[in-house]
């Protein structure tokens, strides 16, 4: 399968993370991407951006080397009540929102805890991707996650890094898998993203790949395949971006 895009990346605006934006969108038209997306975290995660960062982006192109670029946050789910850090005066100007827990901003709750931060930040009418719900140090119940987002159509994020046994994230792969089976059954919409920190990974989806081949997951599910299904994220239709 070709993969058109790659929507969960870092730049070094996140602080913990290696390139730059410039040497990211390089690698993207490297890549062949056909529209490349930066999702910097946003500031509850230490050395990270203030939110001042992401109401600059008019000055960045939307196309470079043919490719079009998107701009996004990864936005932290700072409580049970899926609370995010993000304003709604920011939320507003970005092309897509991904939300993520990340144990940095918020310990660990119990099972019925995470979910309803989940479904707490997807009742955010700004959140389009819920990030690597594939972290076993927050126990879910995948087949509700994806019950509930395929009614708010909202996308479950496979996570290529997650899927890198070097992941600080517990049995990444193992609850991929629940979580691509539960999307399978409940017609959940999946997007693959790289969520790289250093430029060579952008547009590398070689652990995704491998995972949905192993599970067979239906390629009309997969948003990276078509730059129709890329409009279900976006805040605003392509054209009047
Ligand atoms: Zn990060
Ligand atoms: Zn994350």
């Amino acid at each position: 399968m070709k993969y058109l895009f790659d929507l969960h990346t870092h730049t070094i605006a996140s602080g913990h993370a290696y390139s730059t934006l410039k040497e990211n969108m390089e690698e993207a038209a490297a890549k062949g991407l056909l529209a490349y997306g930066f999702s910097d975290h946003s500031e509850a995660v230490p050395g990270s951006c203030k939110n001042i960062y992401f109401m600059n982006f008019k000055v960045i192109p939307r196309k470079y080397k043919g490719v079009l670029i998107l701009r996004g946050v990864e936005a932290n789910i700072m409580d049970f009540k899926g609370n995010l850090d993000v304003d709604e005066n920011v939320l507003k100007r970005l092309d897509y929102v991904i939300a993520s827990l990340h144990t940095i901003c918020i310990e660990p709750g119990s099972l019925d805890e995470n979910m309803n931060a989940y479904f707490g930040a997807m009742s955010n009418p700004y959140v389009k991707i819920i990030g690597h719900p594939d972290d076993g140090r927050y126990p879910i119940d995948h087949d509700a996650l994806a019950k509930e987002a395929a009614k708010r159509s909202i996308v479950l994020e496979l996570n290529n890094s997650s899927l890198n046994p070097m992941s600080a994230r517990v049995g990444g792969r193992e609850n991929a898998a629940k979580m691509l089976l539960a999307a399978k059954k409940y017609g959940t919409y999946v997007v693959c993203n790289t969520d790289s920190h250093y430029a060579d990974y952008v547009g590398d989806f070689g652990n995704c790949d491998d995972l949905l081949n192993e599970s067979a997951f239906p390629k009309e599910l997969i948003l990276n395949n078509s730059m129709e299904k890329l409009k279900l994220i976006l805040n605003k239709d392509i054209e009047d971006l």
